[in-house]
């Protein structure tokens, strides 16, 4: 196999997490399930032609940017708001563990594809120059060790950033077992660095991935992570500034309740700062010990990163999310709208004096518009649900929670 096969090999394989911004944003409305793939069109030889012919090939490579190709080059949205087409792939699907979920778990039964860390540098290179892809997100199964995966990894990233100049964006992984001084170069090399806990305890990791060790292997470089951020210069690193760190949990396989997956989100975007954490419902991958398990409900997986977003950005604590006796949330309903009619249907929120935190309790209100009406309270007063709608501000989803003027606004009641 050369190295296009291999990554469409891998490509085929893989059920990566959905990086940075793009895929949980997207979801509410229109929502797509990230596990079923866009079937491509490209086929290998095609791509292996864009990419010798240089710039004479610019249909065929604006169309690789606009799609999900072939290889694992996804859209991705970018914290700050940009956008790029990010290959999504590994250097190995070759894996020494044998994580319950996993399809790539040692002894299941299907080939495997490997790269040396200078093919893997050298190909993406040449999607990058071709237009294809300007970001690059890197995983691999574990190979002779957490420590020596990792160490390829980094070669990886190290040849293209020294050999090929690649300035763009980089997502590294952190394999379990990595070691402090690893963890310190991939944040040196890299954009954004994650390793999975996958469950929210020892107890529940022990059911899902047994190998796994859940404070030593997965939490501890996390917390390395946060030391490093607040103890060192940057020094050294690529972009002259440290990365952001995420991570992903698998939800709905070992009986963990939502509760338990939210105070250890709690516990990870307030105390080690990640920027993020990702909730992947579960789904049963055949020749593994839980391919018989139903598929999770993908509106939990929902309602996780609703609550999770309550958490990191509107000011909400645990205690403020409607769980269930049983620690769930409740599917049916939005977390802020259940938190807003349980304590503002009664006591309405004056939006011409009510402070930040206050307004990010409103639904419909977030973290932008709120800023955006405190700046056009200084230039007037709010009157009615029009100068909200004008502040990008979802009026209708408000109205039943705010006055304006000591007023509540007249109001279309929604009907579901
Ligand atoms: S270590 Fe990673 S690649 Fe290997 S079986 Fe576990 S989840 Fe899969």
């Amino acid at each position: 196999m050369d190295a296009v096969d291999k990554l469409r090999f891998l490509n085929q394989q893989t059920l990566l997490e959905p990086a940075e911004e793009a895929e949980s944003a997207a979801r509410p409305a229109g929502w797509v399930d990230p596990h079923r793939r866009a079937p491509c069109g490209h086929s290998p030889a095609a791509l292996r032609a864009a990419f010798d012919s240089g710039p004479q090939a610019p249909a065929l490579k604006s169309s690789l940017v606009r799609k999900p190709s072939a290889l694992g080059i996804h859209q991705a949205a970018l914290p700050g708001g940009g956008r790029l087409a990010l290959l999504k792939t590994m250097l190995t699907s070759a894996c020494e563990r044998n994580c319950y979920y996993c399809p790539f778990r040692a002894g299941r039964n299907y080939r495997r594809a490997t790269f040396k860390p200078d093919e893997m540098a050298q190909v993406f290179t040449q999607i990058a120059a071709g237009g294809a892809a300007n970001g690059l997100f890197l995983s691999s199964g574990v190979a002779g060790g957490g420590a020596r995966t990792q160490d390829r990894l980094l070669d990886t990233i190290d040849i293209l950033r020294a050999k090929h100049h690649f300035g763009g964006y980089v997502h590294l992984k952190l394999m379990p077992g990595v070691e402090r001084d690893q963890v310190r170069r991939a944040m040196q090399l890299s954009d954004r660095v994650s390793i999975n806990l996958e469950a929210p305890t020892t107890a529940r990791l022990q059911r899902l991935a047994p190998q796994k060790v859940f404070v030593e292997e997965l939490l501890q470089p996390l917390r390395w992570v946060d030391e490093i951020r607040r103890g060192e210069a940057p020094r050294g690193a690529f972009k002259g500034r440290w990365p952001s760190v995420v991570t992903q949990f698998v939800v709905g396989a070992v009986g963990e309740d939502d509760l338990e997956i939210l105070t250890a989100s709690s516990y990870l975007l307030r105390q080690l700062r990640l920027a993020r954490v990702y909730y992947s419902a579960f789904r049963p991958v055949p020749q593994t010990p839980l391919e018989a398990l139903p598929a999770e409900n993908p509106w939990r997986e929902h309602r996780l990163y609703q609550a999770s977003f309550l958490l990191r950005d509107y000011g909400f604590d645990l205690e403020d999310l409607p769980f269930t006796p049983a620690g769930r949330l409740p599917l049916e309903v939005d977390p802020k709208l259940g938190w807003a009619a349980a304590n503002l249907t009664e006591r309405p929120v004056e939006l011409n004096r009510a402070d930040r935190p206050t307004l990010l309790r409103v639904p419909g209100i977030g973290p932008k518009s709120a800023d955006t009406l405190l700046q056009a309270r200084r230039r007037g007063r709010l009157r009615d649900l029009r100068d909200l709608q004008q502040l990008g501000i979802n009026a209708n989803r408000a109205a039943p929670y705010i006055l304006l003027d000591g007023r509540a606004p007249n109001h279309q009641p929604r009907l579901f």
